[in-house]
């Protein structure tokens, strides 16, 4: 998608801090970190998000990507956790299917907390 953010950095096209990629998968640092490890995962190929009848290998291919960017964040054996954004109420700012992987701190108790 021509102009969908990730797709560009996916492409290369727009510069981001590449922690791990393969041919299907990039990970990237998130521009405003919320934790001091705050990495982003992306399939290359573009699907607005979890609704959007994302193919089961794209799927996998996201989930079995998370321990290997841990381990090249190097928070590996500390712990992260990974967080998939859904539409308006889960705050889903970026149109492009995307899991972020935070760690580096120990993070908060709990994950609902209402706006
Ligand atoms: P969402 O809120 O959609 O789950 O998360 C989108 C994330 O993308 C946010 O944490 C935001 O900081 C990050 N982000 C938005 N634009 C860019 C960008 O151009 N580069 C990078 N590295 N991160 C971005
Ligand atoms: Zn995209």
């Amino acid at each position: 998608m021509s102009d969908c953010v990730f797709c560009m950095i996916a492409s290369g096209a727009i510069p981001a801090t590449i922690v791990w990629q393969d041919e299907g998968i990039v990970a990237f640092a998130d521009l405003n970190p919320q934790a001091p490890v705050h990495i982003l995962i992306i399939p290359r190929e573009h699907y607005t998000g979890m609704a959007d009848d994302v193919p089961a290998d794209v799927l996998a291919a996201l989930l079995q990507a998370a321990p290997r960017v841990a381990e090249a964040a190097g928070v590996a054996d500390s712990g992260y956790r990974l967080v998939v954004n859904t539409g308006p109420d889960a705050g889903q700012t970026v149109p492009h299917l995307h899991m972020h992987l935070l760690g580096g701190a120990a993070l908060a108790e709990g994950m609902v907390r209402l706006a």
